[in-house]
């Protein structure tokens, strides 16, 4: 429909779509010399345990401070990174500086860690599993930073792990080995086979924010809660913990500490925030 006769002039009949490809155009062109420019800069949503209430850690999540666009969501720009190959260091920037703000959160625990040291949930993009770098540079930055490995989980999604080979696996494997946790996140969208489950290297399962929705109501619909159970159950006889995102409400949070789910992450408790932000909330909750 946008194709005109002759050449490279093409006739946009849709003008939002037109718009649409020139942000686009205009993201693509910015985003390979933004992570020089420190446009960059990582917001930390904490994770909670269901049963006590206390901040046991957060989640990295990266944002783009845009010259002329403003503050930009992961959305916007992950899928362009990936395209153009800025993932990686990218990716290694946020690990970088997620495990050096959890070990300067840790400095500021200094004794009153009733709960253990804060741990630090980082994201990685498919890309960055298939980088050859990827175990060396964890290994470098964790001992750079002084930080054991199981302070650190990375974030995977079941869909980038759905019908994964062996040689997908390994680096996986690798740093699980080394005592690095593997969470599979946004569990529940990607239709993976459950039974697939045991031979992946993960410890923690991420319950994808649907599930989390179909808590709404309560009493939440009899199957959905069937559903959860099921999923908690199967997990936890795998020896992996749950994790549940999205938590929008204290009904929703009860709901699924009854369910069983260990740990919670939503806007209930706190939306991505600065670091001194999640500092403050684990300090306020250790000293009661
Ligand atoms: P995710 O890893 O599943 O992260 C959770 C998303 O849910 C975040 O969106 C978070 O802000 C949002 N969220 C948290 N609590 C609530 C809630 O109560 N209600 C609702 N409606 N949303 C909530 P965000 O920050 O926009 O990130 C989107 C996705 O971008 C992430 O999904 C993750 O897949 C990706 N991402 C973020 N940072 C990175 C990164 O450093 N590297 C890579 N590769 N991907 C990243
Ligand atoms: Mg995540
Ligand atoms: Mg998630
Ligand atoms: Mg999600």
């Amino acid at each position: 429909r946008a194709k005109s006769a002759g050449g490279n002039r093409f006739e946009l009949a849709d003008p939002e779509a037109d718009a649409r490809a020139i942000t686009r155009h205009g993201l693509t062109t910015a985003l390979p010399t933004a992570l020089e420019r420190g446009e960059f800069f990582i917001e930390y949503q904490p994770l909670v345990h269901l049963g006590d209430g206390s901040v046991r850690g957060a989640e990295a999540l990266v944002r783009w401070l845009h010259p002329q666009h403003g503050v930009l969501g992961p959305d916007r720009f992950i899928p362009l990174a990936e395209h153009t190959g800025l993932i990686v260091p990218l990716g290694r920037w946020v690990l970088e500086q997620s495990v050096r703000q959890a070990r300067e959160w840790r400095e500021l625990q200094g004794g009153a860690e009733a709960v253990g040291p804060l741990r630090i949930n980082v994201n990685l993009s498919p890309c960055q599993l298939t980088h050859p770098g990827l175990v060396q540079d964890t290994v470098d930055i964790l001992e750079r930073t002084g930080i054991e490995p199981d302070a650190l989980c990375l974030e995977v999604t079941e869909s980038a792990l759905i019908g994964a080979d062996d040689d997908l696996l390994k680096p996986l494997r690798r740093l699980a080995e080394m005592g690095v946790d593997i969470a599979l996140d946004d569990f529940g969208t990607g239709y993976s086979n459950l039974a697939n489950l045991r031979r992946l290297p993960v410890s923690i399962l991420k319950l994808d924010r649907s599930f989390t929705q179909s808590m709404q109501q309560f009493p939440a619909d009899p199957v959905d809660l069937k559903i959860v159970e099921g999923i908690v159950s199967l997990a936890h006889s795998l020896d992996l913990a749950v994790t549940v995102e999205g938590v929008e409400t204290g009904a929703q949070a009860e709901q699924l500490r009854i369910l069983g789910c260990d740990t919670a992450q939503g806007w209930y408790y706190a939306r991505p925030g600065p670091p001194e932000r999640l500092h403050e909330l684990a300090l306020v909750d250790a000293t009661g």
